[in-house]
């Protein structure tokens, strides 16, 4: 059933299977200060950070955003070819000229006819493309556009930053057939207020430390009492369930304790005082269940989408969700969706948030240290990084295509008629894998053979493991294929992405839903 209003037909998310406690990086940088058991503390009861996500070396904001976005789109039944916008927004652009959207589309199947666009706008970049692709389906433009949030947050290394950021990507899929969750309005809350900023060309961002605090209260109140303004039928009381953008715990908490005082002095429309101010039981109830910044740390531009999705793995049709994200520099978006009918029938289709949230592998300081390394090194010493290499065999008969240069040693993915260097006079080979496989046989790469490069690797006819230690793969276990970053050609070069298999999760995930669907199962 077409709507008027447009809605989120599928949605989805990703976070990567690799946590620490944040207790051990603070640990470690702050080890000089006298009250470090007290410090410790303020992290963990204090700005609420437990746990953060951390992307592998086969992972960048391309590789999360194309997961989260492949679950948004499956999730919705879309024929990829019919998706017409894809709107990405991020602040770790693997490519400062080249965009994540771009690549979606390319490894999710769309068209040519697409339009495609990497947003800045800092953590707001994700809600923000939500509003765009809106727009655009208003406006008749087109019929399904895809809206992302995706980062592999930076940060300083001993900075606090370093303690929250984390790495996720979430997806919404919109359109106006048989909606899941309708777009009932949005408001914009901006201001020029650098509280954050990266420099061209500087890797990790800079910042002022507790401007931010209260930059971010004024903006997430800000437009919250734009939203207010505009609908004069509602009050936040309304809402069933409410995430602010999560850099920590502590900030949208104590944002929702600005708005339980008698006198709220930060309002610019103090006439709205009484349609603002909420409970201290509607922050335990509508607020706290959602911070997913526990679990992640601070995933940036996917913070509001991740724990949206989050939501709506768990609302129930008629209730109504109000999502605020906050980019510093100062932009906010407020978003108040409406869940549907249509959320019984869709969700748990694809794996939920929770499943990504307990996906996952506690990797210690050294390995942590380890990754930073690696990822930051030379070609030649991210060789060096330990490797898993597989043979195996197609399980059920879904097939993937890619090509390889054999002048220039490069994979590419999609596949290509020729090599894209124009000089480069190849000969290219088309090679096919499975999309589902079964593992025949594994070993890790010896100090002997580390050296032999990934392109080799497929070469012969043998995969990349990713997502997965030795011990956990025995011959015989089922497969699933998923496109991963497999080298860069230096700082400067292309970035090259290809086909590797992790033991399924996605399609374990399905099945197991099946099983407990009594709808499904009959
Ligand atoms: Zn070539």
């Amino acid at each position: 059933m077409a709507t008027e209003k447009v809605g989120i037909i599928g949605y989805g998310a990703y976070i990567p299977i690799e946590r620490i406690k944040t207790e051990l990086i603070v640990k470690a940088r702050e080890k000089k200060r006298k009250d470090l058991s007290q410090f410790l503390d303020k992290v963990r009861n204090g700005l609420l950070l437990r746990y953060k996500s951390v992307a592998s070396l086969t992972e960048d904001s391309t590789t999360i955003a194309t997961e989260a976005a492949l679950n948004a789109v499956e999730m919705a039944g879309v024929e990829p070819s019919k998706i017409e916008t894809v709107a990405v927004g991020s602040e770790s652009k693997p490519y400062a000229v080249g965009t994540i959207a771009r690549h979606v589309a390319s490894f999710l199947g769309l068209g040519n006819q697409v339009y495609v666009a990497d947003l800045e706008g800092a953590c707001n970049a994700g809600m923000q493309s939500m509003v765009f692709i809106e727009s655009q389906i208003l406006s008749g433009k087109i019929k399904y556009g895809l809206a992302i949030g995706t980062d592999v947050a930076q940060a300083p290394i001993g900075d606090p930053l370093e303690y929250a950021c984390g790495a996720g990507a979430g997806a919404f899929l919109l359109g106006r057939d048989d909606p899941l969750a309708t777009i009932q309005d949005t408001a914009a809350y901006s201001s020029l207020t650098l509280d954050f900023w990266r420099r061209e060309g500087i890797p990790v961002p800079s910042h002022f430390g507790r401007t931010t605090v209260e930059a971010y209260i004024k903006h997430v109140i800000g437009a919250i009492e734009a939203l207010l303004l505009k609908r004069p039928e509602i009050s936040l009381m309304d809402f069933d369930h409410v995430v602010f953008h999560q850099p920590s715990g502590y900030m949208p908490v104590k944002t929702c304790k600005t708005l339980t005082q008698e006198n709220i002095e930060i309002l610019d429309n103090p006439e709205l005082e009484d349609r603002i101010r909420i409970t201290p039981e509607f922050i335990d109830e509508k607020v706290k269940p959602w911070l997913r910044v526990l679990d992640t740390g601070n995933t940036y531009a996917a913070s509001t989408p991740i724990a949206t999705s989050d939501i709506l793995d768990h609302a129930k049709p008629g209730e109504n969700i109000l999502a605020v994200s906050y980019g510093s520099g100062a932009y906010t978006v407020a978003t108040w969706l409406r869940v549907e009918d249509a959320i019984l029938a869709r969700r748990g289709k694809v794996p939920s948030v929770m499943d990504y949230v307990n996906r996952r592998r506690d990797i210690k300081l050294d390995g942590y240290h380890r990754l930073l390394r690696f990822k930051g090194g030379s070609v030649r010493s991210r060789l060096a990084a330990p490797r898993i290499v597989a043979e195996i065999e197609p399980y059920n008969g879904q097939s993937m295509r890619f090509t390889l240069c054999n002048g220039c040693q490069r994979v590419f993915y999609p596949p290509r008629d020729r090599c894209l260097e124009y000089d480069c006079e190849g000969p290219v080979e088309q090679h096919t894998l499975p999309v589902y496989a079964r593992l025949l046989s594994v070993k890790k790469l010896t100090l002997r053979d580390r050296l032999t490069s990934n392109f080799d690797i497929l070469k012969q006819g043998k995969v990349l493991i990713v997502d997965a230690t030795l011990s956990e793969l025995t011959p015989g276990m089922e497969l699933e294929s998923l496109i991963r970053r497999l080298d860069n050609e230096g700082k400067q070069g292309l970035i090259i992405y290809g086909p590797t298999y992790r033991p399924a999760f996605r399609a374990k995930a399905l099945v197991k839903k099946a099983e407990a669907s009594p709808v499904l199962a009959s």
